[in-house]
């Protein structure tokens, strides 16, 4: 497969239909995470530049909002047909500049384009409901109308996927749309939006501003953006709905995970041990449902442990652009800092280090960010770190002597983004759906994520909000309820 790199000197904004370039005075550079070769600059915009984007989208509002919702869907038909057309590319840029595999980068777009689909129901999906006589001759309804200028703010694990939980079905419901992407991942959605400048939408629907904190607080603080819908980490979350929520709009933000597997010793090993190793190092650790902490209960410690470890010293790390490469790099320097002395705090708590993937040595590749598939074994359940996200490649291990107390451990987890039960028994796996405490279940599945038709369900920390991202919940935080309630006098119906 080639290797070429696409790199733009400077990425440009998307604003009212045209690409705009930026006047910002600070640029952040993007780097290829497995080369450390530089990608291109990124503007850090400053208020002014997102607020062209605010009036961009307001002033196209009112025809976009009369247009029908059949004709508001024709656009993502297309946009639909030319993701998949462009699949390749889409996933070369985003292994380009944030490390995943190319397989993993397709899959991530498949999930996008699931999005798309689902958004294209909208016509049904949208509808309200209504009761005649509600009291003799007087009839009542529930419509839904969307709301205004909405905007998403997105984090750099899935560069082609996460803007597609919002911007399609905010779109499809009559709104208008601005993107935030991470700073250090914009070339995916600076490529996604050439394509969906092809798909006919009109100018302002939808648009793309690049920038760090003072382009979020733009879009927060400005009155004529309705809605916010963020996902990345917990902090940022937490700031972001408390902000919104100072400013009477509503918000939707995912924060961070720490997902628990318990691993009990009737669940088929050599099934469980392949998944649990490709949720907790697919990605190099960086997914919102990787697996990060396996509980294991009776003699699972043993016959688990052994064979995860042998497992994930078997991955092989690199550039994944490469074939036959398993695992890519971590995004930053800083990351792969912060994820080694991390494993680091592990050992001072306890843990042994039962495979170390700390400053491994990749051949032609000694400027990436790598680490490799990590074990942390007999981390103590009551340890911080067991608790702590570490968003790498790192599984920890922690003993239960049985489903209560793993139970309790997950009740103890901070986070709630998903938890996982590998078995074999009926019964443990249904007292496992009923009382884990987690938004996102997985009984003998690695990485729960939900189909674009369920609602992207995380709980506890990993979530601020009512209505979650994806499907139903899409539909309703995108619309506005309106009821009204009307009443005709027979005697004007027979003037005709
Ligand atoms: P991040 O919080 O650093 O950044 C996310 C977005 O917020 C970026 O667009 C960034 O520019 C912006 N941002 C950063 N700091 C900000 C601030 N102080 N004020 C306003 N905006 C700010 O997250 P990240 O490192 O890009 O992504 C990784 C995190 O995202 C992990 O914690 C991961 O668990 C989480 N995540 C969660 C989900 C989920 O579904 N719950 C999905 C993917 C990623």
């Amino acid at each position: 497969m080639s290797t070429a790199i696409i790199t733009e000197a400077k990425i440009p904004h998307y604003i009212d239909g045209q690409w705009v370039e930026s006047n910002a005075r600070e640029w952040s550079e993007i780097v290829n995470p497995a080369t450390g070769e530089s990608l291109g600059k990124v503007p850090i915009s400053d208020a002014a530049e997102v607020t062209k984007a605010i009036d961009a989208a307001a002033a196209a509002y009112p025809a976009w909002r009369r247009t029908p919702p059949e004709d508001r869907i024709q656009p993502l038909f297309k946009l639909k047909v030319l993701l998949e057309d462009h699949l390749d590319d889409i996933s070369r840029l985003i292994t380009q500049e944030n490390g995943k595999t190319f397989t993993e980068a397709k899959a991530e777009m498949r999930r996008a384009i699931e999005n798309v689909e689902v958004a294209c129901g909208i016509p049904v999906m949208m509808q309200g409901y209504n009761l005649e006589d509600v009291a003799r001759g007087i009839d009542e309804m529930m419509i839904r109308q969307p709301l205004g200028v909405t905007a998403a703010i997105v984090p750099f694990n899935f560069p082609g996927m996460i803007a597609f939980w919002f911007l399609p079905y905010a779109i499809a419901t009559g709104n208008t749309f601005i993107l935030k992407p991470s700073e250090r991942v914009p070339l995916t959605m600076r490529y996604v939006y050439e394509l969906i400048e092809k798909t006919g939408l009109p100018k302002g629907v939808v648009n793309l501003v690049n920038g760090g904190k003072v382009a979020v607080d733009t879009l927060i603080d400005d009155p004529r953006v309705r809605a916010i819908s963020f996902v990345g980490s917990t902090p940022v979350a937490r700031y972001i709905y408390a902000r919104s929520g100072e400013k009477g709009k509503r918000a939707q933000c995912q924060g961070g995970a720490k997902n628990p597997v318990i691993v009990l010793p009737d669940a088929d090993m050599q099934m469980a041990t392949q998944i649990i190793s490709d949720s907790a190092f697919g990605c190099a650790g960086q997914r919102c449902l990787a697996v990060s902490v396996a509980v294991t209960i009776g003699e699972a410690q043993k016959t688990f442990r052994d064979a995860i470890a042998e497992s994930a010293a078997k991955l092989r790390v690199g550039n994944g652009l490469e074939d036959g490469v398993q695992m890519g790099p971590v995004i930053t320097k800083q990351s792969k800092e912060r994820i080694e002395s991390l494993i680091g705090v592990g050992e001072k708590q306890g843990a042994k280090v039962l495979v170390d993937g700390r400053n491994p040595k990749i051949p032609r590749h000694e400027r990436g960010n790598f680490v490799k598939p990590t074990i942390l074994d007999g981390v103590p359940a009551s340890s911080e770190l067991s608790h702590t996200e570490i968003f790498g490649p790192v599984l920890s291990m922690v003993h239960a002597n049985d489903m209560d107390e793993a139970l309790a451990f997950l009740e103890r987890n901070p986070y709630g983004n998903q938890a996982s039960l590998f078995t074999s028994s009926g019964a443990a796996a249904r007292r496992f759906r009923y009382e884990a405490p987690a938004g996102n279940i997985g009984i003998n599945i690695g990485v729960a994520a939900p189909m674009a038709y369920f609602p992207f369900s995380g709980w506890k920390d990993s979530f601020f909000g009512i209505m979650h991202g994806q499907g139903r919940d899409s539909v309703e935080f995108y619309t506005e309820k309106k009821v009204v309630v009307e009443r005709w006098a027979k005697e004007h119906s027979r003037k005709f």
